[in-house]
Protein backbone atom coordinates (compact mmCIF):
# COMPACT_ATOMS: atom_id res chain seq x y z
CA UNK A 1 0.00 0.00 0.00
CA UNK A 2 1.35 3.40 -0.96
CA UNK A 3 -0.72 6.62 0.94
CA UNK A 4 -0.83 9.76 -1.00
CA UNK A 5 -1.47 13.10 1.10
CA UNK A 6 -3.14 16.14 -1.45
CA UNK A 7 -2.92 19.63 0.31
CA UNK A 8 -6.43 19.92 -2.38
CA UNK A 9 -8.17 17.38 -4.45
CA UNK A 10 -11.27 17.26 -6.23
CA UNK A 11 -13.64 14.18 -6.08
CA UNK A 12 -16.02 15.58 -8.43
CA UNK A 13 -18.25 18.22 -6.33
CA UNK A 14 -18.23 21.87 -7.17
CA UNK A 15 -15.67 22.31 -4.53
CA UNK A 16 -12.07 21.09 -3.98
CA UNK A 17 -11.80 19.21 -0.91
CA UNK A 18 -8.85 19.79 1.78
CA UNK A 19 -6.31 17.45 2.69
CA UNK A 20 -7.53 14.41 1.27
CA UNK A 21 -5.68 11.03 2.21
CA UNK A 22 -5.87 8.56 -1.07
CA UNK A 23 -4.25 5.28 -0.20
CA UNK A 24 -3.77 3.01 -3.27
CA UNK A 25 -3.29 -1.00 -3.24
CA UNK A 26 -0.97 -2.34 -6.52
CA UNK A 27 -3.08 -0.07 -9.56
CA UNK A 28 -6.14 0.92 -8.03
CA UNK A 29 -7.07 3.69 -5.28
CA UNK A 30 -7.89 1.53 -1.94
CA UNK A 31 -9.43 4.12 0.15
CA UNK A 32 -10.07 8.25 0.18
CA UNK A 33 -10.20 10.47 2.94
CA UNK A 34 -10.89 14.16 2.55
CA UNK A 35 -10.54 16.80 5.99
CA UNK A 36 -7.19 14.96 6.59
CA UNK A 37 -5.55 17.69 8.09
CA UNK A 38 -1.66 16.78 8.21
CA UNK A 39 0.25 14.01 5.65
CA UNK A 40 0.12 11.04 7.52
CA UNK A 41 3.18 9.04 8.61
CA UNK A 42 4.53 7.72 5.69
CA UNK A 43 2.38 9.99 3.20
CA UNK A 44 3.85 11.46 -0.11
CA UNK A 45 2.86 14.89 -0.22
CA UNK A 46 1.50 16.04 -2.93
CA UNK A 47 1.14 20.29 -2.73
CA UNK A 48 -1.50 22.16 -5.18
CA UNK A 49 -4.65 20.81 -6.58
CA UNK A 50 -5.05 16.92 -7.40
CA UNK A 51 -7.05 15.98 -10.43
CA UNK A 52 -8.01 12.73 -11.60
CA UNK A 53 -5.92 11.66 -14.69
CA UNK A 54 -7.02 13.51 -17.55
CA UNK A 55 -7.87 11.75 -20.87
CA UNK A 56 -6.98 13.33 -24.28
CA UNK A 57 -10.13 11.45 -26.43
CA UNK A 58 -8.64 11.82 -29.73
CA UNK A 59 -5.27 11.96 -30.99
CA UNK A 60 -3.07 11.68 -34.50
CA UNK A 61 0.50 11.56 -32.54
CA UNK A 62 2.03 12.16 -35.62
CA UNK A 63 0.44 15.23 -36.75
CA UNK A 64 3.03 16.73 -33.88
CA UNK A 65 5.27 17.36 -36.62
CA UNK A 66 2.65 19.52 -38.09
CA UNK A 67 2.99 22.43 -35.09
CA UNK A 68 3.87 25.71 -36.18
CA UNK A 69 4.70 24.01 -40.14
CA UNK A 70 1.31 24.62 -40.91
CA UNK A 71 -0.68 26.69 -38.75
CA UNK A 72 0.10 29.94 -40.66
CA UNK A 73 -1.69 30.11 -43.77
CA UNK A 74 -4.20 28.29 -45.48
CA UNK A 75 -7.66 26.21 -45.42
CA UNK A 76 -8.44 23.14 -43.63
CA UNK A 77 -7.62 21.50 -47.37
CA UNK A 78 -4.19 23.27 -47.73
CA UNK A 79 -3.74 21.81 -43.62
CA UNK A 80 -4.73 18.06 -45.28
CA UNK A 81 -2.29 18.27 -47.92
CA UNK A 82 0.56 19.18 -45.63
CA UNK A 83 -0.38 16.73 -43.03
CA UNK A 84 -0.14 14.05 -46.24
CA UNK A 85 3.10 15.33 -47.42
CA UNK A 86 3.95 14.43 -43.43
CA UNK A 87 2.69 11.31 -43.25
CA UNK A 88 4.31 9.85 -46.89
CA UNK A 89 7.38 10.52 -44.84
CA UNK A 90 6.80 8.29 -42.13
CA UNK A 91 8.03 4.87 -41.13
CA UNK A 92 7.31 2.73 -38.03
CA UNK A 93 10.42 3.74 -36.32
CA UNK A 94 9.42 7.43 -36.66
CA UNK A 95 6.35 6.77 -35.96
CA UNK A 96 7.41 5.30 -32.79
CA UNK A 97 9.68 8.07 -32.21
CA UNK A 98 6.82 10.84 -32.55
CA UNK A 99 4.50 8.73 -30.71
CA UNK A 100 6.77 8.40 -27.63
CA UNK A 101 7.66 12.07 -27.60
CA UNK A 102 4.18 13.03 -27.87
CA UNK A 103 3.01 10.79 -25.73
CA UNK A 104 5.76 11.98 -22.98
CA UNK A 105 4.24 15.22 -23.85
CA UNK A 106 0.90 14.45 -23.21
CA UNK A 107 2.02 12.67 -19.76
CA UNK A 108 3.88 15.95 -18.54
CA UNK A 109 0.24 17.45 -19.30
CA UNK A 110 -1.06 15.31 -17.16
CA UNK A 111 -2.66 12.87 -19.64
CA UNK A 112 -3.00 9.17 -18.05
CA UNK A 113 -5.09 7.92 -20.91
CA UNK A 114 -4.82 8.64 -25.12
CA UNK A 115 -7.36 7.47 -27.38
CA UNK A 116 -4.86 7.23 -30.89
CA UNK A 117 -7.01 7.20 -33.84
CA UNK A 118 -5.05 5.63 -35.48
CA UNK A 119 -5.11 5.36 -39.94
CA UNK A 120 -1.66 5.05 -40.81
CA UNK A 121 -1.33 1.83 -41.14
CA UNK A 122 0.93 0.15 -44.23
CA UNK A 123 3.83 0.98 -46.03
CA UNK A 124 4.52 3.77 -48.67
CA UNK A 125 2.10 2.78 -51.83
CA UNK A 126 -0.15 0.76 -48.79
CA UNK A 127 2.11 -2.40 -49.08
CA UNK A 128 0.99 -3.89 -45.78
CA UNK A 129 4.32 -4.67 -43.01
CA UNK A 130 5.44 -7.74 -42.43
CA UNK A 131 3.28 -7.29 -39.64
CA UNK A 132 0.40 -5.67 -40.70
CA UNK A 133 -0.38 -3.90 -37.53
CA UNK A 134 3.15 -2.99 -37.31
CA UNK A 135 2.81 0.85 -36.97
CA UNK A 136 -0.59 0.21 -34.79
CA UNK A 137 1.67 -1.66 -32.67
CA UNK A 138 4.47 0.92 -32.45
CA UNK A 139 2.17 3.41 -31.44
CA UNK A 140 0.95 0.63 -28.36
CA UNK A 141 4.57 0.48 -26.94
CA UNK A 142 5.31 4.01 -27.61
CA UNK A 143 2.25 4.74 -24.88
CA UNK A 144 3.94 2.60 -22.77
CA UNK A 145 7.47 3.76 -22.57
CA UNK A 146 6.19 7.08 -22.19
CA UNK A 147 3.99 5.83 -18.72
CA UNK A 148 0.23 6.53 -19.88
CA UNK A 149 -2.66 4.20 -21.32
CA UNK A 150 -3.51 3.99 -25.01
CA UNK A 151 -6.68 3.20 -26.48
CA UNK A 152 -5.53 2.31 -29.93
CA UNK A 153 -8.50 3.11 -31.91
CA UNK A 154 -8.30 1.48 -35.35
CA UNK A 155 -9.87 3.33 -38.74
CA UNK A 156 -10.86 2.09 -41.28
CA UNK A 157 -10.36 4.14 -44.29
CA UNK A 158 -11.64 2.92 -47.39
CA UNK A 159 -12.04 5.92 -50.57
CA UNK A 160 -10.76 9.12 -51.28
CA UNK A 161 -14.75 10.66 -51.00
CA UNK A 162 -17.99 10.30 -51.70
CA UNK A 163 -17.20 9.46 -55.56
CA UNK A 164 -13.34 9.36 -55.34
CA UNK A 165 -10.67 6.88 -55.43
CA UNK A 166 -7.79 7.41 -52.82
CA UNK A 167 -5.13 9.44 -53.63
CA UNK A 168 -1.65 8.08 -53.75
CA UNK A 169 -1.28 9.63 -50.13
CA UNK A 170 -4.03 7.90 -48.69
CA UNK A 171 -3.20 4.44 -50.37
CA UNK A 172 -1.19 4.12 -46.52
CA UNK A 173 -4.37 4.28 -44.84
CA UNK A 174 -6.51 2.19 -46.80
CA UNK A 175 -7.22 -1.92 -46.23
CA UNK A 176 -9.33 -2.64 -49.34
CA UNK A 177 -12.63 -3.79 -47.72
CA UNK A 178 -13.97 -3.76 -44.52
CA UNK A 179 -13.50 -7.76 -44.09
CA UNK A 180 -9.53 -6.48 -44.28
CA UNK A 181 -9.82 -4.29 -41.67
CA UNK A 182 -11.87 -6.32 -39.67
CA UNK A 183 -9.17 -9.26 -40.02
CA UNK A 184 -6.23 -6.92 -39.17
CA UNK A 185 -8.14 -4.88 -36.59
CA UNK A 186 -8.98 -8.44 -35.09
CA UNK A 187 -5.15 -9.51 -34.80
CA UNK A 188 -4.74 -6.89 -32.43
CA UNK A 189 -4.66 -8.00 -28.34
CA UNK A 190 -5.28 -6.54 -25.37
CA UNK A 191 -2.77 -5.73 -22.50
CA UNK A 192 -2.78 -3.89 -19.09
CA UNK A 193 -1.93 -0.49 -20.76
CA UNK A 194 -3.58 -0.79 -23.60
CA UNK A 195 -6.59 -1.47 -25.37
CA UNK A 196 -8.27 -1.79 -28.84
CA UNK A 197 -11.23 0.24 -30.19
CA UNK A 198 -12.68 0.72 -33.87
CA UNK A 199 -12.81 3.90 -35.94
CA UNK A 200 -14.77 4.50 -38.91
CA UNK A 201 -12.37 7.39 -40.09
CA UNK A 202 -15.58 9.60 -41.66
CA UNK A 203 -18.38 8.74 -43.99
CA UNK A 204 -16.33 10.28 -46.34
CA UNK A 205 -13.66 7.64 -46.37
CA UNK A 206 -15.52 4.59 -45.72
CA UNK A 207 -19.45 4.11 -47.55
CA UNK A 208 -22.60 3.05 -45.22
CA UNK A 209 -22.47 -0.53 -45.97
CA UNK A 210 -18.51 -1.01 -44.68
CA UNK A 211 -19.12 1.54 -41.96
CA UNK A 212 -22.11 -1.02 -40.87
CA UNK A 213 -19.99 -4.13 -40.91
CA UNK A 214 -17.44 -1.88 -38.80
CA UNK A 215 -19.89 -1.11 -35.97
CA UNK A 216 -20.95 -4.48 -36.08
CA UNK A 217 -17.25 -5.81 -35.24
CA UNK A 218 -17.26 -3.24 -32.62
CA UNK A 219 -20.58 -3.93 -31.27
CA UNK A 220 -19.86 -7.72 -30.88
CA UNK A 221 -16.36 -7.04 -28.49
CA UNK A 222 -18.28 -3.83 -26.68
CA UNK A 223 -15.51 -2.12 -28.17
CA UNK A 224 -15.20 1.42 -28.10
CA UNK A 225 -16.02 3.12 -31.90
CA UNK A 226 -15.20 6.51 -32.61
CA UNK A 227 -15.92 8.47 -36.25
CA UNK A 228 -15.10 12.06 -37.26
CA UNK A 229 -18.25 13.55 -37.87
CA UNK A 230 -19.33 17.18 -39.53
CA UNK A 231 -15.99 18.87 -38.49
CA UNK A 232 -16.69 21.18 -42.27
CA UNK A 233 -19.66 22.13 -43.97
CA UNK A 234 -18.88 21.01 -47.09
CA UNK A 235 -18.50 17.63 -45.38
CA UNK A 236 -22.39 17.58 -44.68
CA UNK A 237 -23.03 19.02 -48.07
CA UNK A 238 -21.35 16.26 -50.04
CA UNK A 239 -22.59 13.92 -48.44
CA UNK A 240 -26.30 14.86 -48.66
CA UNK A 241 -25.89 15.02 -52.27
CA UNK A 242 -23.97 11.68 -52.35
CA UNK A 243 -26.73 9.62 -50.01
CA UNK A 244 -30.03 12.37 -48.87
CA UNK A 245 -28.76 12.06 -45.54
CA UNK A 246 -26.32 13.84 -42.85
CA UNK A 247 -22.82 11.91 -42.19
CA UNK A 248 -24.46 11.30 -38.39
CA UNK A 249 -27.64 10.14 -40.43
CA UNK A 250 -25.80 7.76 -42.31
CA UNK A 251 -23.97 6.80 -38.74
CA UNK A 252 -27.16 6.27 -37.26
CA UNK A 253 -27.90 4.00 -40.28
CA UNK A 254 -25.54 1.75 -40.13
CA UNK A 255 -26.13 0.95 -36.39
CA UNK A 256 -23.07 3.50 -35.15
CA UNK A 257 -24.91 5.08 -32.40
CA UNK A 258 -25.06 4.36 -28.77
CA UNK A 259 -23.18 4.77 -25.59
CA UNK A 260 -19.73 3.00 -27.21
CA UNK A 261 -20.03 5.56 -29.56
CA UNK A 262 -18.24 8.80 -29.86
CA UNK A 263 -18.47 11.57 -32.71
CA UNK A 264 -15.37 13.40 -33.02
CA UNK A 265 -15.87 17.31 -33.80
CA UNK A 266 -19.67 17.03 -34.50
CA UNK A 267 -19.06 20.88 -34.89
CA UNK A 268 -21.75 21.69 -37.53
CA UNK A 269 -24.82 18.77 -36.68
CA UNK A 270 -27.99 19.67 -37.68
CA UNK A 271 -31.24 19.45 -34.98
CA UNK A 272 -32.36 16.21 -36.33
CA UNK A 273 -28.52 14.63 -35.85
CA UNK A 274 -28.32 16.30 -32.55
CA UNK A 275 -31.34 14.56 -31.28
CA UNK A 276 -29.66 10.70 -32.57
CA UNK A 277 -26.80 11.79 -30.82
CA UNK A 278 -28.12 12.45 -27.64
CA UNK A 279 -31.19 9.68 -27.40
CA UNK A 280 -28.75 7.20 -28.50
CA UNK A 281 -26.01 8.24 -25.36
CA UNK A 282 -23.39 8.87 -27.94
CA UNK A 283 -20.15 10.87 -26.54
CA UNK A 284 -19.14 13.86 -28.29
CA UNK A 285 -15.59 14.57 -28.52
CA UNK A 286 -14.85 18.37 -28.80
CA UNK A 287 -10.99 19.32 -30.45
CA UNK A 288 -11.61 23.27 -29.43
CA UNK A 289 -8.03 24.05 -30.43
CA UNK A 290 -7.41 22.16 -33.62
CA UNK A 291 -10.94 23.34 -34.45
CA UNK A 292 -10.12 26.61 -34.30
CA UNK A 293 -6.41 25.99 -35.55
CA UNK A 294 -8.14 24.39 -38.94
CA UNK A 295 -11.32 27.11 -38.72
CA UNK A 296 -13.58 24.83 -38.26
CA UNK A 297 -16.24 26.71 -36.36
CA UNK A 298 -17.80 26.43 -32.83
CA UNK A 299 -19.47 23.24 -31.94
CA UNK A 300 -23.07 23.16 -30.12
CA UNK A 301 -21.41 21.60 -27.05
CA UNK A 302 -24.78 22.72 -24.68
CA UNK A 303 -26.87 21.55 -26.98
CA UNK A 304 -25.17 18.05 -27.60
CA UNK A 305 -25.01 18.04 -23.92
CA UNK A 306 -28.37 18.85 -23.28
CA UNK A 307 -29.71 16.51 -25.71
CA UNK A 308 -28.04 13.44 -24.19
CA UNK A 309 -24.77 13.51 -25.28
CA UNK A 310 -21.53 13.62 -23.00
CA UNK A 311 -18.96 15.58 -23.79
CA UNK A 312 -15.25 14.79 -23.97
CA UNK A 313 -12.20 16.27 -25.32
CA UNK A 314 -8.80 15.69 -27.35
CA UNK A 315 -6.03 17.70 -28.77
CA UNK A 316 -6.47 15.91 -32.17
CA UNK A 317 -3.99 17.47 -34.67
CA UNK A 318 -2.15 18.89 -31.12
CA UNK A 319 -1.54 22.35 -32.50
CA UNK A 320 -0.80 22.22 -28.34
CA UNK A 321 -1.14 19.98 -26.16
CA UNK A 322 -3.08 21.62 -22.87
CA UNK A 323 -6.36 19.39 -21.86
CA UNK A 324 -6.88 22.70 -19.56
CA UNK A 325 -7.29 24.58 -22.69
CA UNK A 326 -9.67 22.77 -24.25
CA UNK A 327 -11.61 22.47 -21.30
CA UNK A 328 -12.07 26.25 -20.98
CA UNK A 329 -12.57 26.55 -24.16
CA UNK A 330 -15.21 24.10 -24.45
CA UNK A 331 -17.10 27.49 -22.16
CA UNK A 332 -15.10 29.92 -23.56
CA UNK A 333 -15.98 29.44 -27.17
CA UNK A 334 -19.70 28.88 -26.24
CA UNK A 335 -19.60 32.19 -24.21
CA UNK A 336 -17.95 34.25 -27.86
CA UNK A 337 -21.09 32.42 -29.77
CA UNK A 338 -23.72 32.87 -27.57
CA UNK A 339 -23.04 36.40 -25.91
CA UNK A 340 -23.26 34.48 -22.40
CA UNK A 341 -21.30 33.84 -19.56
CA UNK A 342 -21.96 31.02 -17.19
CA UNK A 343 -22.84 27.97 -19.64
CA UNK A 344 -21.09 25.19 -17.32
CA UNK A 345 -19.65 24.90 -14.40
CA UNK A 346 -15.96 24.22 -13.79
CA UNK A 347 -17.04 20.61 -12.59
CA UNK A 348 -18.68 20.16 -15.57
CA UNK A 349 -15.85 21.15 -17.74
CA UNK A 350 -13.13 18.86 -15.85
CA UNK A 351 -15.53 16.07 -15.66
CA UNK A 352 -15.24 16.30 -19.87
CA UNK A 353 -11.55 15.96 -19.23
CA UNK A 354 -11.51 12.89 -16.83
CA UNK A 355 -14.34 10.69 -16.55
CA UNK A 356 -16.10 11.13 -19.77
CA UNK A 357 -13.31 10.86 -21.51
CA UNK A 358 -11.94 7.69 -20.34
CA UNK A 359 -16.01 5.90 -20.58
CA UNK A 360 -15.36 7.08 -24.15
CA UNK A 361 -12.38 4.86 -24.85
CA UNK A 362 -13.74 2.31 -22.80
CA UNK A 363 -11.67 2.93 -19.35
CA UNK A 364 -14.92 3.66 -16.96
CA UNK A 365 -12.77 2.59 -14.30
CA UNK A 366 -10.49 5.64 -14.39
CA UNK A 367 -11.10 8.98 -14.09
CA UNK A 368 -12.27 9.84 -10.83
CA UNK A 369 -10.84 9.96 -7.16
CA UNK A 370 -12.35 6.92 -5.35
CA UNK A 371 -12.06 3.64 -4.00
CA UNK A 372 -11.84 0.97 -6.59
CA UNK A 373 -10.53 3.70 -9.17
CA UNK A 374 -7.38 3.51 -11.04
CA UNK A 375 -5.21 5.36 -9.45
CA UNK A 376 -4.06 8.36 -11.51
CA UNK A 377 -3.51 11.15 -9.91
CA UNK A 378 -2.40 14.41 -11.54
CA UNK A 379 -1.37 17.41 -9.12
CA UNK A 380 -1.34 21.14 -10.48
CA UNK A 381 0.78 23.78 -8.75
CA UNK A 382 -0.82 26.97 -6.98
CA UNK A 383 2.33 28.65 -6.21
CA UNK A 384 3.65 29.67 -10.19
CA UNK A 385 2.44 32.77 -11.91
CA UNK A 386 -0.43 31.17 -13.28
CA UNK A 387 -2.31 30.26 -10.56
CA UNK A 388 -0.64 32.08 -6.89
CA UNK A 389 -3.72 33.04 -4.74
CA UNK A 390 -6.32 30.43 -6.44
CA UNK A 391 -8.54 30.49 -3.20
CA UNK A 392 -8.52 26.81 -1.34
CA UNK A 393 -11.57 25.39 -2.57
CA UNK A 394 -12.11 27.58 -5.42
CA UNK A 395 -8.75 26.14 -6.82
CA UNK A 396 -10.40 24.04 -8.76
CA UNK A 397 -11.84 27.13 -10.91
CA UNK A 398 -8.57 28.77 -11.31
CA UNK A 399 -7.52 25.20 -12.60
CA UNK A 400 -9.47 25.44 -15.23
CA UNK A 401 -9.40 28.76 -16.15
CA UNK A 402 -5.93 29.80 -15.62
CA UNK A 403 -3.54 27.01 -15.34
CA UNK A 404 -2.18 25.28 -18.16
CA UNK A 405 0.15 22.02 -18.68
CA UNK A 406 2.91 23.90 -17.48
CA UNK A 407 1.28 24.01 -14.44
CA UNK A 408 1.21 19.89 -14.05
CA UNK A 409 3.61 19.35 -11.12
CA UNK A 410 3.23 15.61 -10.61
CA UNK A 411 1.79 12.44 -12.35
CA UNK A 412 0.98 8.89 -11.14
CA UNK A 413 -0.57 6.48 -13.76
CA UNK A 414 -2.11 3.08 -12.17
CA UNK A 415 0.07 3.90 -8.88
CA UNK A 416 3.02 4.47 -10.74
CA UNK A 417 4.68 7.77 -10.77
CA UNK A 418 5.43 8.99 -14.16
CA UNK A 419 6.41 12.76 -13.45
CA UNK A 420 7.50 14.22 -10.75
CA UNK A 421 8.44 18.55 -9.85
CA UNK A 422 7.10 18.94 -13.44
CA UNK A 423 9.83 15.85 -14.83
CA UNK A 424 9.69 12.94 -16.67
CA UNK A 425 10.83 10.64 -15.02
CA UNK A 426 12.25 8.14 -18.02
CA UNK A 427 12.10 10.31 -20.87
CA UNK A 428 13.62 13.63 -22.32
CA UNK A 429 10.55 14.60 -23.65
CA UNK A 430 11.25 17.95 -24.83
CA UNK A 431 14.80 16.38 -26.77
CA UNK A 432 12.94 13.52 -28.21
CA UNK A 433 10.50 15.82 -29.69
CA UNK A 434 12.92 17.99 -31.46
CA UNK A 435 14.54 14.55 -32.26
CA UNK A 436 11.27 13.21 -33.81
CA UNK A 437 9.86 16.32 -35.66
CA UNK A 438 13.28 16.87 -37.28
CA UNK A 439 13.56 13.26 -38.05
CA UNK A 440 10.29 12.81 -39.62
CA UNK A 441 10.84 15.69 -41.99
CA UNK A 442 14.35 14.70 -42.82
ZN1 LIG B 1 -8.98 13.74 -35.98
Amino acid sequence: VTAYWCELAWLGGERAERGVSVEVEGERIAAVEPGVASPPAGAERLDGLTLPGLANAHSHAFQRALRGRAQGRGSFWTWRERMYELSERLDPDRLHALGRAVYGEMAMAGITTVGEFHYLHHGPGGTPYDDPNETGRALIRAASEAGIRITLLDACYLRGGFASELEPAQRRFADGDAEAWAERAGALDQGPGHRVGAAIHSVRAVDPGSAAAVAEWAAARSRPLHAHVSEQPSENEECVAAVGRTPTGVLAGAGALGQDFTAVHATHPSPDDIGLLGDSGSSVCLCPTTERDLGDGIGPASALAAAGSPLCLGSDSHAVVDLLEEARALELDERLARLERGVRTPAELLRAATDAGHRALGWPEAGRIEAGALADLVTIGLDGVRTAGADGEEAAAAAVFAASAADVRSVVVGGRPVVRDGRHLSLDVAGELGAAVAGAWA
